[in-house]
């Protein structure tokens, strides 16, 4: 399958940031993209083409990865020599990976992983992390590989706590505060903490200062709602005391 321009994709040369690399990478028309179902926790369904598989550009020549646009171009902190040292460990998650052709399921799960560990030496708010495995999830949910989607839920929620418990200012992307409150608790509820994920979906409701979107309430409502009954959700009042995320790998759940 070679990458080839379609109704659907566009082809766009570009040079890598760090090894000045030139290279073609696809591109999706943002008005091809068609969206079937928004999920609770915000990720998406798409009939046709996966906008998600082609919004990681990849170098081939060095595996430099990131979001397509500014976030390629700007290499941050990120150290060539260091980079250069990890290039093993680069290929070996890159595998056989050929992203000189067109995307593909594993080509798209690829440049994320590539993505994660270039933006570990960019330093990227660790906020990014989160987005990109919070993006492995939602990739793994199209194929319906439940195993994979938990455990990078629980990845997910694990960057995103972690920097909005300590970054002045997390890379969020797009989202609002509201937003992201709502999907700390939306993640809370996925990985089966009620009572977490019921104090966060509160804080979208009634803490004023949040000034939550209209949508993020309704959802927060709808998901405090769904909680009601859950054991644990009943001692919320208790403390509040943040519970760190839980630290073993994904436990063992049958498919
Ligand atoms: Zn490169």
């Amino acid at each position: 399958m070679t990458m080839q321009q379609t109704q659907q994709i566009w082809l766009k040369e570009v040079e890598c940031p760090l090894c000045y690399e030139e290279f073609m990478t696809e591109n999706i028309w943002q008005g091809k993209i068609a969206v079937v179902e928004e999920y609770p926790d915000l990720g998406k369904k798409y009939s046709g083409l996966n906008p998600l598989y082609y919004s990681v550009w990849v170098c081939p020549n060095c595996l430099y990865a990131d979001l397509r646009g500014d976030d390629f171009t700007t290499t941050g902190k990120l150290n060539d020599e260091d980079f250069e040292n990890d290039y093993k460990i680069l290929k070996l998650v890159a595998g056989k990976t050929d992203f000189t052709q067109a995307r593909t399921f594993p080509a798209a799960i690829t440049s994320y992983k590539l993505a994660i560990l270039t933006a570990k030496h960019k330093k990227t708010s660790v906020a990014k992390i989160g987005t990109f495995n919070m993006r492995l999830a939602w990739l793994y949910r199209s194929l319906k590989k439940d195993k994979q989607e938990a455990k990078f839920i629980a990845y997910a929620l694990k960057f995103y706590l972690e920097a909005f418990t300590t970054e002045d200012e997390p890379d969020f992307g797009n989202m609002s505060q509201g937003g992201i409150t709502y999907l700390l608790g939306e993640l809370y509820r996925r990985t089966g903490n009620a009572r977490q994920a019921v104090n966060f979906f509160q804080k979208v409701v009634n803490d004023k200062a949040l000034n939550s979107e209209p949508k993020y309430m309704k959802m927060a409502r709808l998901g405090w709602e769904s909680l009601k009954d859950a054991p644990q959700a009943q001692e919320e009042e208790d403390d509040s005391q943040e519970e760190s995320p839980s630290k073993e790998e994904s436990s063992d759940q049958s498919e």
